[in-house]
């Protein structure tokens, strides 16, 4: 008997020892959780504004999230601070936050302080009015008017640069502000992208209304710190897969169609480089995919039209010789003789590939010895080409142009 019970004993002994080997080991202390700071507006209906109970909305804000939680980050995480036209540069690069959402458009001047992914949507300027007004249809009705916008915006850039001896620039921190100021009569228009205009236009119905003629091209990037190249990256490859899994056209047409606006296509997303590629450089790109971006340039800058040809397919080879040979300063024939020294070059100034066989590229084409007459003519253009591999073969198989405002 007492050994049984000093049997029983030592088994209930064994299986406190082996219960205390099966207790779940104390969780280990979690790290804490990702956050993120994010600059967005606060005053754009439809892009970035906040509810009554103030928290963000819009597609700009989707964005955002998406991104975030891409980069393992719950909307609960994410700090949203406000990032003014003017502020987004300095919030950048003193740290202030992560990255910025604010419908900031990619251009050459802000690429020397920041560095941006995209473009996720591509806006263009326009004019907002009271509805009353019956003599504003394009910018050059400005003249002798007064026309607001925010300070620090391509769209002030605009005004200044094409438009400013005859027209009365009035800028403020905010397009709320200037809103405020069009309805109160202050000034006879505002002018911005129209898909900010028309978000406004959508709040006072029957009292403004959008002119509806774009006249610039706004490609909107997400702005990082200047050369986070990996950050720049991760938010490249969100995007795209924000476009590619259908949550980019739901969110555009859920924010922006409802206020307004045309739908949008989606832009095709691409590093937006600072610099330009380095030889041998980046070394996660197919090397042959490098090799024939360069070689396009270069066949491009030493003006060898059947070697750039080579690297075209076929069924796009006479759309864009005819692009690439019509539009330059020697070939377009409505410029006079003095145009004739001017020139062009191209740059690569990135390359994204998507998977083995596709994969998008940029290239940037400054001209030269223009003429003062002819400089408002050729303006800087960013072509975006895509790639496919056929046959173990890379070709250019689409080129798009846009200009670039300095
Ligand atoms: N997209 C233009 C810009 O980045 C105008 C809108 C804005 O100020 O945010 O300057």
């Amino acid at each position: 008997m007492k050994r049984v019970l000093r049997s029983a004993a030592v088994a209930a002994g064994l299986m406190v020892a082996s219960c205390a080997q099966d207790r779940e080991p104390e969780p280990a202390p979690q790290p804490p959780p990702r956050t993120l700071t994010i600059g967005i507006k606060f005053d754009q209906p439809g892009l970035s504004t906040r509810t009554a109970d103030g928290k963000p909305t819009g597609f700009d804000v989707d964005t955002a999230v998406y991104i975030a939680d891409r980069l393992g980050v719950r909307p609960e995480h994410i700090t949203w601070r406000e990032a003014r036209s003017e502020q987004r540069e300095e919030l950048l690069n003193s740290g202030t936050v992560d990255f910025v959402v604010a419908s900031y458009s990619i251009t050459a001047g802000r690429q020397q302080l920041v560095s941006f992914a995209g473009p996720y949507l591509i806006a263009g300027q326009d004019l907002l009015v009271r509805q009353s007004e019956t003599g504003i249809e394009r910018p050059e009705d400005l003249n002798g008017r007064t026309v607001c916008t925010a300070e620090g915006s391509t769209s002030a850039e605009k005004i200044r640069r094409s438009f400013a001896r005859n027209v009365r620039l009035s800028t403020r921190d905010t397009y709320a502000q200037c809103v405020a100021d069009l309805i109160s009569g202050t000034v006879d228009a505002v002018t911005t992208d129209d898909v900010i205009l028309a978000g406004y236009a959508r709040e006072h119905p029957g009292t403004l209304r959008v002119v509806g003629h774009r006249f610039t091209r706004e490609r909107y990037g997400v702005g990082v710190r200047k050369g986070d190249l990996a950050l720049q990256s991760q938010i490249t490859a969100a995007i795209r897969t924000m476009i590619a899994d259908g949550t980019w056209r739901r969110t555009m047409a859920a924010n922006l169609v409802t206020t307004g606006s045309k739908p949008f296509t989606a832009p095709v997303v691409f590093n937006a480089p600072d610099q330009p590629l380095a030889p041998g450089d980046p070394t996660t790109l197919d090397p042959d995919l490098v090799r024939v971006t360069k070689a396009i340039s270069a066949t491009s800058n030493a003006r060898d039209w059947e070697g750039f040809r080579s690297l075209v397919c076929p069924e796009t080879a006479d759309a864009i010789d005819e692009i690439v040979t019509t539009y330059t300063p020697q070939y377009d024939k409505t410029l006079g003789p003095e145009v004739k020294t001017a020139g062009f070059t191209n740059t690569v100034t990135g390359v994204t590939q998507s998977d083995p066989d596709t994969a998008t590229f940029v290239f940037h084409e400054a001209f030269t010895n223009v003429p003062e007459k002819y400089r408002h003519y050729f303006k800087d253009i960013d072509y975006t080409g895509n790639l496919v591999r056929r046959n173990g073969e890379w070709k250019l198989c689409s080129l798009a142009a846009d200009f670039v405002e300095p």
